[in-house]
């Protein structure tokens, strides 16, 4: 079994530095308690949660099926915290490593990774495998979440 995630993550905002408590699932979306400001969003999801935290999260999620032992996955992942840090408070990004959460990958029907997907109330409305620089990966979930 793969241990279990922690119910929330200390994010530090990117307005004034604060530290905050941001929790995994639930339905508010996580602001800053100095500046109020909203905050990224990133946490791990695995097959028993996967639900709870991603197809029942408040905003658009953006799904990132990774693997440790994946090169390209490790190009993508500071990329899409850029894109969650500069889209905060519109998507939540949800981490899943598909070692650990077979379940989840299979239903997605993931064969490569990183395979990302944006969902919006649980229901997927893009796509994509493969890296891609920030830029590139800011306008396709802009382009997702606009459609
Ligand atoms: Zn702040």
């Amino acid at each position: 079994m793969p241990p279990k995630v922690a119910e929330s993550s200390v994010v530090r905002c990117p307005h004034c530095g604060r530290n905050n408590r941001v929790p995994r699932a639930g339905a508010g979306v996580p602001r800053c308690g100095e500046c109020r400001e909203s905050l990224p969003w990133v946490v791990d999801a695995g097959d028993e949660d996967f639900a709870e935290v991603a197809e029942a999260a408040p905003i658009p999620v953006v799904v990132d099926f990774w693997a440790s032992w994946c090169g390209p996955c490790r190009m993508v992942s500071p990329a899409l915290h850029q894109v969650a840090t500069e889209l905060a408070g519109r998507i939540k990004l949800v981490k899943v490593n598909i070692d650990e959460a077979p379940e989840t990958s299979r239903r997605f029907g993931v064969q490569a990774v990183p395979t990302l997907v944006v969902m919006k109330q649980g229901k997927v409305v893009a796509r994509r495998a493969g890296a891609a620089p920030a830029p590139v990966l800011r306008e396709w979930v802009g382009d997702a979440l606009a459609g």
